[in-house]
């Protein structure tokens, strides 16, 4: 089996690119940031379902909270920092955890509102080595999808049930191993394993004691009383970018319709039939389907190209389709299927739509 690099995919599918002038950053072509979204809004609606709230804080903070926060003396290193022109303060570039507990400390919580949950898509950098960047799976900027829970220790174990149930949601098959160098407290680490058998580190939930303390945070008791919450920490994909990476190499590009930038091409056999593939390309658009229309002259070359971007499915829309109201479909594998308007639209809908979590 050839071995396929993410960063092969992403040129050939024209969906990222990086460069000298922004060492570990990425640059997100139109087709990969169409991917990127897939992937956030499947989170994000996941994460609604399961009682987060999304939430957005600064991406720069003065220095002194990630002293507050542990974070300058461990991590300091690989943090960037700027200075303030105005004040003259250090300013550092985040994690997210500090600030959700920011949020939570806005006002006396009562035992009652327990647990609360926050979610956010939290724009990390890191000050890595350049010699250990490696296409997107290491980065200097990348977005995790971050979330963290405010509770009790009564409430932990269905916490950390929920967590496993997202992950099972997402359709991810997951080993649990116990974290090592935990930061905050006790860690666990999910490792996925690919076509390749090989394992990925993904998500992570770690129980924190430590930082409620550090900054402040409490909630009012049963009995009158200040009480500091339990802080769980938890990603479910990590980064984002590294996510993709995985996404990538797994499926040697080929991915998953319900995945895939561009879903649908529409290809016309002649001039004559683009006013009917045009038809198609709207309908498509209305029931959600992500598709393009290639109505270049040369016949061929469509199907051809159709396969070399990895597109899953191909509608060749001809006279006779035109005549008959019909659509022929042309899956991956070569299969091929003619169905009335209504009934290829509603099967494209549905093939776009079918996640593993679904079926
Ligand atoms: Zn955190």
């Amino acid at each position: 089996m050839n071995d396929i690099d993410h960063r092969v995919s992403g040129n050939k599918l024209d969906l990222f690119h990086q460069q000298e002038e922004g060492a570990g950053m990425v640059f997100w072509h139109p087709r990969g940031w169409e991917l990127y979204r897939v992937l956030e809004d499947y989170v994000r609606a996941r994460m609604r379902r399961a009682g987060f709230r999304e939430i957005r804080t600064p991406q720069l903070l003065a220095r002194s909270l990630w002293e507050k926060s542990g974070h300058w003396e461990k991590f300091g290193a690989a943090m960037y920092s700027l200075a303030d022109a105005e004040e003259g303060r250090a300013l550092c570039l985040k994690p997210s955890c500090p600030c959700h507990v920011q949020i939570f400390n806005q006002r006396v919580r009562s035992y009652r509102e327990l647990p609360v949950r926050y979610s956010e898509f939290g724009a990390c950098h890191r000050d890595e080595p350049s010699g250990s960047l490696e296409g997107l799976k290491r980065t200097r900027a990348f977005v995790q999808d971050d979330a963290h829970v405010f509770c009790t220790e009564a409430h932990i174990e269905a916490e950390v049930g929920r967590f496993c149930s997202l992950l099972r949601a997402a359709g991810l098959q997951f080993d649990v191993l116990e974290g090592e160098g935990a930061f905050y407290g006790p860690k666990l680490e999910f490792h996925l394993t690919d076509s390749r058998a090989r394992s990925w580190q993904c998500g992570t939930i770690q129980l924190d004691f430590v930082l409620p303390e550090r900054l402040d945070a409490e909630f009012v008791n049963e009995r009158n009383e200040r009480e500091r919450p339990v802080m769980i920490h938890h990603a479910v994909l990590g980064s984002m970018e590294r996510f993709i990476a995985m996404l990538l190499e797994h499926h040697e590009g080929w991915l998953p319709v319900w995945l895939a930038p561009e879903q649908v091409v529409v290809a016309t056999i002649s001039d004559a039939n683009i006013a009917y593939a045009q038809q198609v390309m709207q309908a498509l658009d209305e029931a959600g389907v992500r598709s393009v229309l290639d109505s270049r002259p040369e016949r061929l070359e469509k199907i051809v190209d159709a396969r070399e971007k990895q597109v899953p499915l191909l509608v060749v829309a001809g006279s006779r389709d035109e005549r008959d109201r019909t659509i022929s479909i042309r899956m991956r594998d070569g299969q091929q299927v003619t169905l009335s308007f209504a009934d290829g639209v509603g099967h494209l809908r549905l093939a776009a739509r079918q996640t593993r979590a679904h079926a």
